[in-house]
């Protein structure tokens, strides 16, 4: 039967924002894509961990740490690790650097809890640690999980000492316990904020005391004792370490349609994978082609791993030095004519929450990658809004591949906001857009993706880095 006049207009004229499921896909691809994104997701948790796998990747397909190599030609391909928390790697195009650079930069660090300095303390016959936590948390989250401990303890003689509890399946776990409901008429008046307090994240770590009536702290001697055993620290070590607990869970597929990818750390690991392995597809590029890897977006991009540092100026100063192109010191000139996808995730529409999301301009689960113009809360404060003429040219690239996407906000005016790196690259005079997946229960210890936007979000970034 022959279409009315206004079927086909509304074919021609109305944006339709189908499920991308229903599209003509290869579902085998996006399938095996997310067993490995999975995959990464288990063995990178921490910031470090991350850039340790980045550094693989890289290396398996020719990458070369940029300080061994004194030129560097079209095709060349290089990386630098700032360190060991945030990297940048590019493959060098046939354009010179001043014509500007295709950049996607993601973060590596996930909210977490961190240990304090003086962690372990003994009450009541049982072992703690103490912890601040890192990043935007719903605290009660946060109990009655198994969590994972990570990251390093370097000595007064600068012996770096790698921990890592929670790989082995013989490792142990660590918990915060919370109040029994029978006991909990108190704490159940309280705001959901106020149930558990930050103070309240008190890992429980042992019980076990230590054989001796000439010694008090039983339990607390007994873990140090361990811990000497193990990595020959003592408790003054704990001063210099960096110790992080994550969620031990394993990250899997989700749903009896596996559509779906559950796991901890998906902002932003979700899109640094994936720009990472679009990374190593990138060939015969026109313009240099450059990922970041930065540190400390949780927390505000501060400090020398993160997006504020000039770490990122001193590398493009290492790229036109060792191309031979520096001669009038151009690194503004590069980051001013530079295109870059803040590739961060953003809040996926959650119909158990609608009251907070205006559906016209919410991401929506299976509807492709994200673009937000802007970030910020209420009248758009602190966002660095991309202009009409960018957005266009990121349109256009995704049209000519594709690519399914949605343009939105983040929930209604006046429920919140949030930000990325992207202002910071865009007040260096690169041109910027965050574009990335959409996420369900967004910061908390489990995570969740569709598997469709994380293969979208793949084949965008790779279409970018090719200009
Ligand atoms: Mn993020
Ligand atoms: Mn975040």
């Amino acid at each position: 039967m022959d279409k009315t006049k206004g079927e086909i207009l509304a074919d021609n004229l109305f944006d339709k924002k189908e499920n991308g499921w229903l599209k003509d896909n290869d579902t085998k691809e996006i399938m095996l894509f997310a067993e490995s994104y999975m995959n990464c997701l288990n063995k990178a948790k921490t910031e470090r961990q991350f850039i340790k796998k980045a550094k693989q990747e890289l290396e398996m397909v020719g990458f070369k740490d940029i300080n061994t190599l004194d030129n560097l030609k079209t095709g060349d391909k290089v990386y630098y690790i700032n360190r060991d928390k945030g990297l940048f790697a590019s493959v060098i195009g046939e354009e010179p650097l001043a014509d500007g650079m295709q950049l996607v930069g993601a973060h590596v660090d996930s909210p977490r809890l961190d240990l304090r300095p003086n962690p372990l303390y003994e009450t009541d016959d049982l072992a703690f640690f103490k912890t601040r936590y890192y990043g935007g948390i719903k605290t009660y989250q946060w109990t009655t999980i198994p969590l994972n401990l990570y990251g390093v303890v370097t000595k007064a003689d600068g012996t770096v000492i790698d921990v890592n509890i929670g790989n082995q399946a013989s490792d142990p776990v660590f918990v915060i316990t919370d109040l029994l409901p029978h006991l909990a008429y108190k704490q159940e008046k309280k705001s959901l904020g106020d149930g558990i307090e930050g103070e309240d994240l008190n890992i429980l770590i042992g019980s076990m005391p230590f054989k001796d009536d000439k010694v008090s702290d039983k339990v607390k001697l007994n873990i140090l004792d361990i811990l000497n055993k193990k990595y020959g620290i003592t408790e003054r070590d704990f001063i210099s370490a960096e110790l992080e607990l994550v969620p031990a869970f394993e990250a899997r597929s989700l749903g009896f349609d596996k559509s779906m990818v559950a796991g901890y750390g998906q902002d932003d690991k979700v899109c640094a994978y994936t720009s990472l392995i679009a990374l190593l597809n990138v060939k015969n590029n026109k313009k240099t082609a450059t990922l970041i890897l930065a540190d400390k977006e949780e927390i505000g991009s501060m400090g020398n791993t993160g997006m504020y540092s000039n770490t990122f100026e001193y590398y493009v100063n290492l790229l036109l030095e060792k191309t031979g192109q520096n001669d009038f010191n151009k690194v503004n000139t590069v980051l001013c004519h530079s295109k870059l996808l803040s590739a961060d995730v953003t809040a996926a529409y959650d119909p158990n929450f609608a009251d907070v999301f205006e559906k016209n301009n919410e991401s929506f689960i299976n509807k492709g990658v994200s673009i937000n113009k802007y970030t910020g809360g209420r009248g758009k404060s602190g966002a660095s809004d991309a202009n009409s003429e960018f957005v266009g040219y990121v349109r256009g690239i995704l049209e000519k591949n594709n690519i399914t996407y949605q343009l939105t906000d983040m929930g209604k005016i006046g429920m919140g906001g949030g930000g990325t790196i992207a202002y910071i690259l865009a007040n260096r005079g690169m041109d910027v857009i965050d574009l990335g997946v959409p996420v369900l229960s967004m910061h908390s210890p489990y995570e969740v993706t569709s598997k469709f936007d994380i293969y979208m979000a793949y084949l965008t970034y790779k279409a970018f880095y090719q200009g």
